[in-house]
């Protein structure tokens, strides 16, 4: 089965909702105008559809194997690797200071999708690049960023991120690799665990960010550095030189994403690998969640993209799968299952979900690009706070619906999903990995819960301890926009234009009223508050209003 981008409900999403002309309306982002970005859309299109979507299959049979040290990807990987990084692909959405298209983060989430519903396999490793090269850019020095930002950005030196070890999974304080300082550089040693694409044959270099702790570093997470250690040290001129002192030591045998290199790495059996600190000393996790949020997004988006791909297989099988006859008809003979009442609320549950994921994450994008480049920098902050709100949402709620949807999609096919040989059942497999990967769902709630619930001052004290669990929040699509609507004359934004526009407005689920509401506290006479032991903190309405 292969995968065709949804490009008509992408367009409406990145247009109606995501107000792709209000972020091309930004300074910097003036060149994505409509015709580019429409240009973009299909070539990505063309490349997920013909080049990666092929690959996904043999890619799950095949996996990637270690042989002598030297981790090959699955058939096919290192020469569409090529292709992406020729085509440049991968510099969509970053500076160009450093060789960037200097893209919104908008249109990139939207090329995302589509590498990652053709072949998450390979989508994992612009996922790990694409985070490394952020936490490089906001917290690297200027000798850094030029040094590896650019290569990084082009594509033709991959990133990772080296948090995990065997004691130190979702606990970082408990983390033991080691870096002391020699000179201008740093000694790294230790075990990384589960490192995805931590080594592979498709780039000529590949750039470990890992978290280590210096020798007087206090105990836990304030003891922790970020440094820089890549797989071949850099000469002057920018090519990779003298092969630095790690290793990849096993491949993980994982349920899904086969192709997807997982390496146990270690670091330093030769007397230490070489690394470079970003920043100061002691303030590594906070750099890494730089890194940490913009993958969450990412992963959100892999939610999206898995169901829409388990969404085209599902409603394919069910055109050409003929079995019983139509309850609805007289007629005798079997007809394929689509017509069949409760195969289409399957297919139209997944295709609903899959529409308010897109509008909410092509959303949650654009509020990145309003934040980075708002002239106002106080209306900057605004939709800042809110990009903050959204993204846990967006990872978690897509992340765990990405599975559901999968589930459903192995549930259209019958006995037939649960046989490996028509695909639903790997769509199953890899959403699986999203839920727990870059922070798990309900850890993220709980944090989030004890971030805004004591704001709810007038909530009954029992109220205002978190208890939560589960954070699910409703997304309510109100009304479609207008068929016809006004054109302002000199095509710029306008308040005719701005009228339609939606806004995603978080609320009160006791009393119904907006979120700024918390900080006041529940009105007088509020309805009971949530049912006890969950956070229902938030619905979230999509109403016809300007966004920003
Ligand atoms: C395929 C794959 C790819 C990965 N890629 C990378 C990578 O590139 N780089 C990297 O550094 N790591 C990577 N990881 C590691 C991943 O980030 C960790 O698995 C994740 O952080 C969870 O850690 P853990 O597996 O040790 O689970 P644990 O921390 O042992 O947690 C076990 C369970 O307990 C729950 N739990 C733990 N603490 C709490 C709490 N306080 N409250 C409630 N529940 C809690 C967890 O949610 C989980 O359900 C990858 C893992 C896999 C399998």
């Amino acid at each position: 089965m292969t995968y065709t981008a949804p490009l008509a409900d992408m367009r409406f999403a990145l247009r109606e909702v995501a107000g792709l002309q209000h972020v091309a309306s930004l300074p910097g982002y003036e060149h994505a105008t409509d015709d580019t970005v429409d240009a973009v859309l299909e070539e990505a299109a063309k490349l997920a559809g013909n080049g990666l979507a092929p690959l996904n299959r043999d890619g799950d049979k095949t996996g990637a194997r270690l042989e002598n040290g030297v981790v090959r990807t699955a058939p096919g990987f290192a020469g569409i690797y090529k292709e992406f990084v020729d085509g440049g692909w991968n510099s969509l959405p970053f500076d160009p200071e450093f060789g960037g298209q200097g893209m919104p983060w908008l249109l990139a989430a939207t090329v995302q999708e589509m590498w990652q519903a053709a072949n998450m396999g390979f989508g994992l490793v612009l996922l790990l690049n694409q985070g490394a090269i952020d936490a490089i850019h906001h917290h690297g020095s200027a000798e850094q960023k030029s040094r590896y930002l650019p290569k990084m950005i082009s594509g033709e030196w991959t990133g990772t991120m080296n948090l995990t070890e065997p004691q130190a999974g979702s606990d970082l304080a408990q983390l033991k690799c080691k870096a002391v300082k020699e000179g201008d550089h740093y000694r790294i040693t230790g075990q990384k665990i589960f490192i995805t694409y931590g080594e592979h044959d498709m780039a000529e270099n590949i750039v470990h960010l890992v978290l280590a702790r210096t020798p007087e570093a206090p105990a836990g997470v304030r003891g922790i550095s970020l440094f820089i250690v890549p797989k071949f040290l850099p000469e002057d001129d920018g090519r990779p030189g003298k092969r630095n002192d790690l290793r990849c030591v096993s491949l993980e045998h994982k349920l899904g994403i086969h192709a997807s290199p997982t390496c146990v790495m270690s670091f330093g059996d030769d007397g230490g690998a070489i690394g470079t600190l970003v920043g100061e000393e002691g303030r590594g996790l906070s750099y890494m969640f730089t890194m940490m949020n913009n993958a969450r997004l990412s992963v959100g988006i892999q939610g999206l993209a898995i169901a829409e791909r388990a969404y085209q297989q599902a409603s394919a099988f069910a055109k050409t799968r003929v079995q019983s006859k139509d309850d609805g008809s007289t007629r005798p003979e079997p007809v394929s299952i689509i017509h069949h009442a409760d195969i289409r609320r399957m297919l139209m549950t997944m295709r609903a979900q899959i529409e308010a994921m897109r509008a909410l994450g092509y959303y949650t994008a654009a509020g990145i690009d309003g934040a980075l480049k708002h002239p106002n920098r106080e209306q900057a902050r605004r939709i800042q706070d809110r990009v903050d709100l959204l993204i846990p949402i967006v990872k978690a709620w897509f992340t765990d619906l990405g599975n559901e949807i999968a589930s459903i999609g192995v549930q259209v096919h019958g006995g037939m999903g649960f046989i490996e040989e028509t695909g639903a059942a790997q769509h199953l497999r890899e959403s699986r990995r999203a839920t727990w990967w870059a922070a798990r769902s309900p850890r993220m709630a709980a944090r989030r819960c004890s971030a805004w619930w004591p704001r709810c001052a007038r909530l009954p004290r029992r109220w205002r301890t978190p208890r939560a669990t589960i954070w699910r929040p409703s997304v309510v699509l109100s009304r479609p926009p207008p068929t016809r609507w006004k054109m302002p004359r000199d095509g710029l934004p306008s308040r005719s234009r701005s009228s339609w526009r939606p806004r995603w407005q978080a609320r009160c689920l006791s009393c119904a009223s907006p979120a700024r509401h918390w900080a006041a506290g529940c009105s007088p006479g509020a309805p009971s508050p949530p049912r006890r032991g969950w956070l229902a903190a938030t619905a979230i309405r999509l109403s016809w209003r300007p966004s920003w």
